[in-house]
């Protein structure tokens, strides 16, 4: 930026600047005489992101683009006229958190962070308009930050928790499987897991269509939250692949009675209620294994799946270990 005069109180309007917004002539005009009036041209910097800033640039002509945290286009504020930046760090010492480029050819009028303090002490308006503007700005950015958090949460949320079913995502599967191998390790209980697949489920969407077919894994979902215990949790693991953890069970005659009941509870489900007896009926086929000491999830998971497949080759809609 390049200076181009000292402010001219006598001939300068300045009522309109809000941060001089009702600040009477003569307490203002000694300290804005010594003022620097700066020029920024088109795309130059006029304050850098995390930078320790010392002035308050109150715009006297053109558009200035500030950037919070380089967001982009998309969350960028423009200021005008009587507009300014740089207040909070000037006040509090902090290092800026926008970046901020001249849009067209700028005039700021450059308030030195002891110049600001003079204004507000020789006049109570400035002092006023001062603290709106940093309320304002502290405001704004409280809404920016609850709205980045509350995006965050939801793509934390979508990674772990299926949308269709409502089922944890495989991605929630492999930690956890991590975690509690771990924990086992350490000398927790064992646990169990049940690979579960829907038979003959092709049918369903080449019959039905795909709505009917999510509509039914839907069911399915419903169907494994009602039969399973609080503790233990169902995974959506691939399009009609479920998993199931069981925490704490360590034998795999146990985790194959859960299995049992589960495959029931899959019989027992009304896929479409509006067919009346024409509904489709749901089997699965369950596969079981006890994690053994020092195994990883990957090799449970494997030894899991292969039982389910056991089950399919047996004739499907039976559980096998
Ligand atoms: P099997 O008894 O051997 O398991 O037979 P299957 O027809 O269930 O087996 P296969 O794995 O060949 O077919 C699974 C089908 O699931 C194929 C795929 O189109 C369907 N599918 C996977 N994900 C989704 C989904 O999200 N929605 C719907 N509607 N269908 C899905
Ligand atoms: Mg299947
Ligand atoms: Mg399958």
């Amino acid at each position: 930026m390049e200076p181009l005069r000292l402010f001219d109180p006598l001939h300068e309007p300045f009522s309109d600047l809000l941060l001089l917004e009702d600040a009477p002539a003569e307490s203002v005009a000694d300290t804005l005489s010594r003022s620097r009036v700066l020029r920024a041209n088109p795309g130059e910097e006029v304050l850098a992101a995390g930078v320790v800033n010392d002035k308050i640039y109150v715009v006297l002509r053109g558009t200035l683009r500030v950037d919070l945290d380089g967001r982009g286009e998309g969350s960028a504020r423009h200021l005008g006229r009587g507009e300014c930046i740089g207040e909070l760090s000037v006040i509090d010492g902090s290092r800026t958190s926008a970046s901020v480029l001249a849009v067209d050819q700028c005039e700021l009028l450059a308030l030195e962070g002891t110049e600001v303090l003079a204004l507000a002490e020789a006049s109570h308006p400035v002092a006023r308009n001062l603290l709106r503007i940093l309320s304002r700005r502290l405001r704004g950015t409280n809404e920016l930050l609850r709205e980045e958090a509350s995006q965050s949460q939801a793509l934390r949320l979508r990674s772990v928790i299926d949308v269709l079913t409502g089922l944890y995502t495989r991605a929630w599967l492999e930690e956890t499987l991590e975690r509690l191998a771990q924990r086992s390790d350490r000398g927790d209980a064992q646990f169990s897991l049940i690979m579960a697949d829907v038979d003959h489920f092709k049918a369903v969407n080449d019959t039905w269509g795909h709505v009917a077919g999510d509509r039914v894994l839907q069911k399915v979902g419903a169907m494994l939250r009602a039969a399973l215990r609080p503790t233990d949790s169902a995974t959506r693991y691939g399009g009609e692949e479920f998993v199931i953890v069981l925490p704490g069970v360590a034998e795999a005659q146990v985790a194959a009675r859960v299995a049992e009941r589960i495959r029931e509870a899959a019989r027992a489900t009304v896929l479409m209620p509006e067919l009346g007896a024409g509904s489709p009926r749901l089997t699965i086929s369950l596969g079981v294994a006890a994690r053994r000491p020092h195994e990883d999830g990957k090799e449970l998971l494997r030894r899991a799946d292969e039982a389910m497949y056991r089950a399919k080759r047996a004739g499907r809609d039976r559980v096998a270990l």
